[in-house]
């Protein structure tokens, strides 16, 4: 089958793989009709993920069909149409019964080496490096799906792929954001990066209560397209973040912040974007964590503080001292995929939202080298890309 590789450091190709084959009883093999290019896989195409090896396939957004089960998957049957969330799991460990999808102990088989980084594993995750398990992504035609009884949702009305696709993650992840905020009515919510996920997470504060929303991000284009959930914005490179927010908020502070960037932040002043850059280039930290930062100082007093960002390792001038002195609360997490997809599905069912708002280019798969390309330099005002094998 075709698939889309990664070849090194910000190189990848389409290359013949061999097939996914059912290797336990509770696999399915999905053939791949929709999947998507997410913010988070430019992390590990410009290696700033460890353990990505050469010959990867990336991908962890994605649908299709199922062509064929394995003897212990009984809820799934050939030609049954699924979206599959992007973080593995078991379905009966402690974290699985507690909810805790991307915390799975069991589906992450190496999670030794995750260990020896992070203290504990989190779960597997689909094209995400050897230390989430080393899973052949979905940016192929064909995927071998672990676990296949307790994560794929079936779509079994007419909807669209293109309006069901990202309950495979963006969705989920941008609700998870806003829901991690506790928003209360009459609330200010504020959000750094105007992307895809942050888009998502505007329009779910919403759907939560919030009274405002102020979303943070440089590229017009994507302040445009935010714009239409209802959010205000605030153009990083034109104001100084902290004091529009103190003045938008009567002088206290956002009721929540969600850092919506994580580890590959920008920097309106040069002198801290080139101190982390460095560092970051030189592999001295792992991060670039300027938005982390700013959100931590803009909350107000006793806020919550809401991290779906992707951060890989280390954080270097963490203002712990903000956090403790102000009573703020940091929450944070690989999206629970599994929790959300009934639930957001029956929204979009609903009409209360569809998630196709976000796509501005669609592809084949053979072309996914060159939607890297656009996604991760913003040509053509990209926003998603969509690709069909
Ligand atoms: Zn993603
Ligand atoms: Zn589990």
């Amino acid at each position: 089958m075709k698939a889309n590789v990664w070849t090194g450091r910000n190189r990848l190709e389409i290359q013949d793989v061999p097939d996914p084959q059912i290797l336990n009883a509770r696999d399915a093999i999905v053939r791949v009709t929709s999947t998507a290019i997410c913010g988070s896989d430019l992390h590990l195409v410009d290696g700033y993920i460890p353990t990505v090896k050469k010959g990867d396939v990336l991908g962890h957004e994605f649908m299709g069909e199922v062509v064929e089960v394995g003897p212990g998957v009984r809820n799934l049957h050939v030609g049954d149409r699924v979206v599959v969330p992007f973080p593995i799991a078991c379905g009966a460990c402690f974290a699985c019964e507690a909810e805790l999808y991307s915390v799975c102990e069991n589906s992450n088989p190496n999670a030794g080496i995750a260990e020896k980084l992070m203290g504990h594993a989190p779960a597997g995750i689909f094209g995400y490096s050897h230390m989430l398990g080393g899973f052949p992504g979905g940016q192929a035609e064909y995927v071998r799906v672990p676990f296949a009884d307790v994560g794929p949702i079936k779509i079994e009305d007419d909807l669209p792929d293109e309006s069901v696709l990202f309950l495979s993650d963006i969705f989920p992840t941008g609700f998870m954001g806003a829901e991690m905020c506790d928003i209360k009515p009459g609330q200010t919510i504020a959000i750094w990066g105007a992307g895809p996920v942050g888009q998502f997470a505007a329009a779910s504060a919403f759907l939560l209560g919030a009274d405002r929303v102020i979303v943070i991000d440089r590229f017009p284009y994507r302040l445009r397209r935010v714009q239409r959930t209802g959010a205000e914005v605030l153009n990083y490179e034109e104001v100084n973040v902290l004091e529009a927010l103190r003045d938008m908020t009567g002088g206290r502070g956002p009721d929540a912040c969600i850092d919506a960037v994580g580890m590959e932040a920008h920097h309106p002043t040069p002198a801290m974007y080139a101190y982390d850059r460095t560092k970051q280039a030189a592999r001295m930290e792992t991060e670039r964590p300027y938005v982390l930062r700013e959100a931590i100082m803009a909350c107000r007093n006793g806020g919550v503080v809401s991290v779906i960002g992707v951060y890989g390792g280390f954080v270097d001038k963490f203002p712990m001292g903000t956090v403790m002195n102000r009573s703020l609360t940091i929450r944070t997490g690989q999206c629970h995929v599994q929790r959300y997809t009934e639930p957001l599905l029956n929204r979009i069912r609903a009409g209360e939202i569809d998630p196709s708002f976000v796509i501005s280019h669609r592809m084949p798969l053979s072309e996914a080298p060159r939607g890297f390309e656009l996604f991760k330099h913003k040509q053509d005002e990209c926003n998603k890309v969509v690709l069909t094998p």
